[in-house]
């Protein structure tokens, strides 16, 4: 929509400032293919988001141009691949504003970054007594490493539950944090909800108790500024594949100190300074906790995805997003009274997921049926059962959007959800 003003007397914003989803449309190319003989709307985003040319030449140009091992290669092939490798920490660290680059480690995605941290910081200071807080709206992959290492060192997992309005009860947290509160794990955007979290108050409420925060940044960091000095966390993790990169790389940020006392995950090739017969030392951060040959395209890819969404502009991609999840969520109220809706009622409170149920029909349903019209969404506990107990359903359906998803596709979804409730219940009655 234009929404320059017709009269001429205000300056025109400068050409930068407008943003065509249609436009970056055709930087992707799957973008522009059918499914099922029908234009393809992808709707799951939260999942894992498409490519653009950019980010599958930067891979191709890897394999095709310098494919070689990285550090240990004297010769050129090798330290352009090296160059290229080690150059993507400082586009990480741009984008998330770290204060340094060996505070970002590459990992394989949100989830290993979490295990990580829970095992080299978790098993190394965690004992029976403290405990560490967690929220009833996480994804397992930052539930199933607490109860682990909880497991394993006899520390408590305390949980902060949920308003019905899918916010956090943040009053829980000044119950439940005390001095035995050694860490808080909390993401920054729910999956599921959509629920964008207030780190910044959850971190001084947890620096009152000496606790440090993990922010799991999976929804957050792809899809709005992302400041880890501005949120004053100390672990903060995410993964190349839902902003526009490849699977398989993703980013743990921790403070340098923290990474400094912690002890290495995995033991192997490149994260050594020396090895004895007797024992071996580490190498500098950030290499202490990258051990072996690493995902060296995949790398590349990420910083070609950084690269290309900073060329759009995180804070456009948020504010399309949201525009995108305040049309979807009056569409679907529209449909009618049976459709249930989690998650906060305000757009602007929420990142670009809704998750939804159409009456009784089954959200699996659903999902099938809206596929037969080329929608892409998904349907399930989405990876956060105790979202889906807390609400009392065992399943939702979900659509997620990006910042090159338009209102019309979210038409599409709207009336290919009208026949699919008709064929359901209209069958039924
Ligand atoms: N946390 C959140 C909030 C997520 O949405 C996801 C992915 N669905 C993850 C963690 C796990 O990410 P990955 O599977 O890339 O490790």
């Amino acid at each position: 929509m234009d929404r320059t003003p017709a009269s001429g007397l205000l300056p025109k914003p400068p050409a930068e400032v407008a943003f065509s989803a249609a436009r970056v449309r055709a930087d992707f190319p799957i973008l522009g293919t059918t499914e099922r003989g029908k234009p393809l709307v992808y709707l799951d985003n939260a999942a894992t988001t498409q490519k653009p040319t950019a980010v599958l030449d930067a891979m191709r140009g890897y394999f095709e141009e310098y494919c070689a091992n990285i550090h240990r290669g004297a010769y050129a092939m090798s330290a352009k691949a090296t160059d290229a490798y080690e150059g993507v920490r400082e586009k990480v660290r741009r984008l998330i504003n770290a204060r340094r680059t060996d505070e970002i480690v590459y990992v394989r995605g949100t989830t290993e970054a979490i295990n990580l941290v829970s095992h080299s910081w978790g098993l190394k200071y965690l004992k029976p007594g403290d405990e560490i807080l967690i929220t009833e709206m996480e994804h397992h992959s930052n539930i199933v490493p607490w109860q682990i290492a909880a497991q394993r060192t006899g520390a408590t997992l305390r949980w902060v539950g949920l308003r019905d309005d899918g916010t956090l009860e943040l009053e829980a947290f000044d119950r439940l944090l005390t001095p035995r509160t050694k860490l808080v794990a909390v993401t920054q955007c729910s999956n599921v909800l959509g629920t964008i979290n207030p780190i910044v108050e959850i971190v001084q409420r947890a620096r009152r108790v000496g606790a440090l925060v993990l922010v799991d940044a999976a929804q957050s960091v792809p899809n709005m500024p992302v400041d880890v000095q501005l949120l004053g966390c100390d672990f903060l993790a995410f993964s190349g594949h839902k902003m526009c990169g490849p699977t398989g790389v993703g980013i743990l940020y921790a403070r340098r100190e923290l990474l400094d006392a912690m002890d290495p995950w995995l033991g192997g090739g490149d994260m050594i300074r020396e090895v004895r017969m007797e024992g071996s030392t580490w190498n500098e951060l950030p290499w202490k906790f990258e051990a072996g040959t690493p995902a060296i395209a995949e790398v590349i890819g990420l910083g070609a995805a950084i690269d290309y969404l900073a060329g759009i502009g995180i804070a456009r991609i948020r504010n399309h997003e949201q525009g995108l999840a305040a049309y979807a969520l009056e569409r679907l109220r529209g449909l009618g009274p049976d459709v249930r809706i989690f998650g906060p009622r305000l757009a602007c409170h929420r990142g670009g997921v809704v998750a939804f149920t159409v009456g009784d029909v089954h959200p699996h349903d659903l999902a099938t049926i809206v596929d037969q019209d080329g929608v892409c969404v998904r349907a399930g506990h989405h990876c956060a059962q105790p979202i889906m107990r807390r609400f009392g359903v065992a399943a939702t359906a979900r659509a997620s959007f990006y910042f090159y998803n338009t209102e019309e596709e979210v038409d599409v979804l709207i009336d290919s959800l009208r026949r699919a409730r008709e064929f359901f219940q209209g069958g039924a009655r």
